[in-house]
């Protein structure tokens, strides 16, 4: 019960002692056959082809390629180098236009390359870039527009083609969040110019740490695979500059065994998001953000909205009392990249432009799924929530 103490760790539900033996994390590897795994793991190491394009990245590419709909795709170390390689093939410069409310790699993609990322501010429906505030952005130094696909959805890809159209500009996807996802019908990764997947441990379909780009355009794909191989056209021959951006083929090894269940993990997030929806029904003051049906998706993040007003109890203490529990629920991309180094110092009054992200970034909370959760904890976490909720009157606000 909660004693209105001021330490966490007295707030745990069952007289201190954590409703969850072991820490349910948001972002918990989904693993697939391990069997499987280690039968290509023992073929690479017979094989003693460890990476620089070997068989497995070759069938993984193919594999994702045909799965998108896309005419190349470009396995890569991670999405961050992914990003820099693209913007960079892309003729980035000068000044690029990027939402706040993403994860840090996509600002810090362009300022690693001294290009500034110009922040925009979101649509509060969908947490994606506003199309309607970017034109107001454009100077005559912008070359480029990134948007960011969240939570397993798309971000309004007509509103920023007829933008980027208009003015003449290159525009890319940060599509991390949503491989395996569609938007009006169509799988996301051959939208814009080129699209940027990230298959890290913590996305819901991972290669160990690794990364894609994919793209309809042929003389940007083949520029791109100069660029991840050191500008290498063939033994001896550099032709162009380039970085290290090489996916290995122990990762291909994990993306072949993950692709043969991703049906599984969506189905596990989907069964999740299905038990959440049910469990936080009728909870006040917290609204679930919601995936169209309609389209195909990956179900990967339980989002929530914390409406402070009616719960009475903060966000932030709600994501305490969740941890006490270990329930490691998280504020996602908290404070929001503008309130990050360098960006912080050097736009130190970016917020003003930013009201949506400013306001998003104190209400969001992100819940765990993921093959490892099961509904009757998705259920039990919802109880924890509305437990803390009804009973925020005896939470002091001082944690
Ligand atoms: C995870 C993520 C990245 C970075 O991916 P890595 O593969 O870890 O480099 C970039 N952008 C967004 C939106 C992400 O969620």
């Amino acid at each position: 019960m909660f004693k209105g103490k001021n330490s966490v760790e007295d707030l745990a539900i069952c007289g201190g002692k954590p409703l969850f033996n072991e820490k349910l994390h948001v972002g918990r590897p989904n693993i697939g056959d391990q069997a499987k795994f280690l039968d290509r793991v023992k073929d690479i190491l017979d094989r003693k082809w460890l990476s620089n394009n070997g068989p497995l990245v070759q069938e993984f590419e193919k594999k994702i390629a045909d799965y998108i709909g896309a005419k190349h795709c470009i396995a890569m170390c991670n999405a961050t180098i992914a990003l820099e390689i693209t913007t960079r093939a892309l003729g980035f410069k000068g000044e690029v236009i990027v939402p706040s409310f993403t994860f840090v790699a996509t600002p810090h993609s362009l300022q690693w390359q001294e290009i500034t990322p110009v922040f925009c501010d979101i649509d509060p429906r969908n947490h994606c870039i506003d199309p309607g505030k970017i034109e107001a952005l454009i100077t005559p130094r912008t070359t480029g527009i990134i948007g960011v696909h969240l939570w397993g959805s798309a971000c309004d890809v007509e509103a920023i083609r007829s933008i980027a159209k208009r003015h003449n500009l290159k525009f890319m996807f940060d599509a991390a969040h949503s491989f395996a996802c569609s938007h009006n019908g169509k799988m996301v990764g051959s939208f814009g110019n080129a699209e940027i997947f990230s298959f890290h441990a913590t996305k819901f379909f991972n290669t160990l740490e690794g990364g894609a780009v994919t793209t309809n355009d042929d003389d940007l794909a083949a520029k791109i695979r100069l660029m991840k191989n050191f500008g290498f056209s063939g033994y001896d021959s550099v032709i162009y500059i380039g970085t290290n951006g090489k996916m290995n083929e122990t990762s291909a090894a994990m993306g072949l065994t993950n692709f043969e269940s991703i049906s599984t993990f969506i189905n596990a997030n989907k069964r999740n998001y299905t038990a959440y929806q049910e469990g936080l029904r009728g909870i006040p003051g917290i609204r679930l953000k919601t995936y169209n049906e309609q389209e195909k998706t990956n179900y990967q993040y339980i989002v929530l909205e914390i409406d402070e007003n009616v719960t009475k109890i903060s966000r932030d203490l709600l994501v305490n009392l969740l941890h006490a529990e270990n329930i490691i629920a998280r504020r996602y991309f908290y404070p929001g990249c503008h309130r990050m180094e360098p960006y912080k110092s050097y736009f130190p009054h970016a917020g003003m432009l930013l009201p949506e992200t400013e306001k998003v970034c104190q209400k969001v909370m992100v819940l765990p799924t993921g093959a490892s959760i099961t509904p009757a904890e998705a259920l039990m976490i919802c109880s924890v929530l509305s437990f803390a909720i009804e009973n925020a009157s005896l939470v002091t606000k001082s944690v």
